[in-house]
């Protein structure tokens, strides 16, 4: 997917947030409760276009290691929206 499905803009960008991934509330979280999660969104409307947790990604970087591909930003974001 190049396009977003919502207005057909092709200016996406990922970005990085942290997640709650325990049951304490804000503010109380052990550095364990805490997880990481990719955003693909739309530059122009903001449509979240799909997401992706830390692990989804090393799982990613590691397969590429493995198959000796050339690991850059470029093609693994490139194999993200495949
Ligand atoms: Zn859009």
């Amino acid at each position: 997917m190049k396009n977003c499905p919502e207005c057909g803009s092709n200016k996406l960008s990922w970005c990085c947030q942290k997640v709650n991934v325990g049951m304490a509330i804000h503010g109380r979280l052990c550095l364990h409760e805490i997880g990481v999660i990719f955003v693909l969104g739309c530059d122009e409307c903001s449509e979240t276009i799909d997401t992706k947790s830390g692990d989804d990604i090393a799982a990613i970087m590691t397969d590429m290691l493995i198959a000796k591909d050339q690991l850059t930003l470029t093609s693994m974001f490139a194999k993200l929206i495949e």
